[in-house]
């Protein structure tokens, strides 16, 4: 409430929080003048220090602030007035000759601490002026007599050389410690610019990425529809002949083998290109919407019940949370993941799948555990890559393009895809949903 009221707003954040310092600390040099002056008057102490108008002052003060907004500005009109009052009393406690001339000292750091290097060292400048006035006049005004007399051992270029020591060793390491402070405000700076660069580059890099991918990816679609073409002439030619020989009484084992061999290929090309066309087409559907991952837990096993039943596979689930997402996506995840752990399951074993998840601060970890073959982990990142078969077709069907597209469903999802496992002691498969 203070904050939003009286601390003024700066493009800044470091300039923002020296702001807040700033503002707080005269608040509570107003509160504490107010009550001093408050206990004196109810006490009856008959203080002369202007705690009132002090506090008045210290008011107006944070009210230029506000208005202002400028440091340097407030930091000067407060060097000033303390520069005033403390001159005004050394005049009356002994000029050059009073403990109180020392305290000038304090200007140039209240310079230095609020409004900058340069402010600080004019006040420094001033500071040393008004020190030297009292060297001046000391000795002609008549007040200054009677301290003289009690200072006697002393001369006046003793006080002055100890006013202008004490003006020295007070504010020369402000002054190191500030050229310091901006020497790594510059460099941080500097930091930043660089950091700012690599970022704009990178942001550079990554569009034209993304538009070569775009293309990649309309490359491999167009490519993919071509080619399905003289495939589909390949099976239906071949079903023809298949035809024609068995109407001229031409078949036999070899021949009937032969186009059974090209048409089992053709069809598993023709798979191959469909799983192809679709991993192409994966980036452009983006449109994400909530997704209760039960339910789509509840669809794969309805899209894989004969497997699951032939199998006699087992899926258990904890309950899954809910995500955003693009759910054809998120069903085709799931259902590559779960086919794969009853495809690779070991001989003579019923697959047993578990599909867990935890949550973390941004993303929820989902994992997908099976007690199949397992994988070796010197493959583990390999399998993710498109067309990447650790098994030959004979042993397991299958394109080598499903967990690729996992991954690229993944990626669209802004999440991360990965497998922790051992041959022969099953796999469990993670990915990251963000919340
Ligand atoms: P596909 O299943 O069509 O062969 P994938 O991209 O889905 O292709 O999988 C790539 C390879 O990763 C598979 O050929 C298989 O060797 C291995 N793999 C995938 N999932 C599992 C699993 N659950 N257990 C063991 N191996 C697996």
């Amino acid at each position: 409430m203070l904050k939003t009221w009286l601390v003024p707003k700066f493009e800044i954040q470091e300039d923002n929080t020296r702001a807040t310092i700033f503002v707080y600390t005269l608040f509570l040099c107003a509160i504490l003048l107010l009550s001093l002056y408050i206990i004196n008057s109810f006490f009856d102490l008959n203080s002369g220090f202007p705690f009132i108008s002090m506090f008045v002052a210290i008011c107006l003060l944070l009210l230029l602030f506000k208005i202002t907004k400028s440091f340097q500005i407030i930091g000067n009109i407060i060097s000033a007035l303390i520069a005033i009052s403390i001159f005004n009393l050394s005049l009356k406690t002994g000029g050059i000759f009073s403990e109180d001339t020392h305290a000038l000292f304090i200007v140039p750091v209240i310079a230095f601490v609020i409004s900058g290097k340069r402010s600080g060292l004019f006040w420094i400048f001033i500071a040393a002026m008004l020190i030297l006035y009292h060297y001046f006049q000391a000795g002609t005004a008549q007040e200054i007599n009677y301290f003289r007399s009690q200072t006697d051992q002393f001369n006046k270029t003793y006080y002055l050389v100890i006013s202008l020591i004490a003006l020295i060793l007070t504010t020369i390491p402000l002054f190191i410690f500030k050229i310091q402070y901006e020497k790594l405000i510059t460099k941080l700076e500097k930091n930043r610019e660089y950091l700012q660069d690599k970022k704009n580059k990178l942001q550079e890099t990554q569009t034209k990425l993304e538009i070569s991918n775009k293309e990649l990816d309309q490359y491999a679609h167009t490519t993919a529809h071509d080619l399905k073409q003289p495939i589909r002439t390949i099976y239906s030619f071949t079903g023809l002949l298949k035809k024609e020989l068995e109407k001229n009484k031409l078949e036999n084992e070899n021949t009937k083998e032969y186009i059974d061999i090209i048409q089992k290929s053709s069809k598993n090309m023709n798979q191959l290109i469909t799983d192809l066309l679709e991993f192409s087409q994966l980036s452009n559907k983006t449109l994400k919407t909530e997704v209760d991952l039960n339910l789509i837990v509840e669809d794969v096993k309805i899209s894989l019940k004969n497997l699951i039943e032939k199998t006699s596979t087992v899926i258990d689930n904890n309950k899954l949370p809910t995500i955003e997402g693009v759910p054809i996506q998120i069903f085709q995840l799931l259902q590559n993941l779960i086919s794969n752990a009853i495809k690779f399951k070991k001989n003579n074993t019923s697959p047993k799948i578990t599909i867990e998840s935890t949550e973390g601060p941004n993303y929820f970890t989902i994992s997908v555990t099976d007690n199949g073959i397992g994988i070796n982990p010197v493959d583990s990142t390999k399998i993710f890559t498109p067309f990447k078969k650790l098994h030959h077709t004979s042993e397991y069907e299958g394109s080598g393009i499903g967990l690729a597209t996992c991954k690229k469903i993944i990626e669209n999802h802004k999440g991360k895809i990965w497998v922790e496992s051992k041959l022969d002691f099953g796999s469990t498969f993670y990915f990251t949903l963000k919340k």
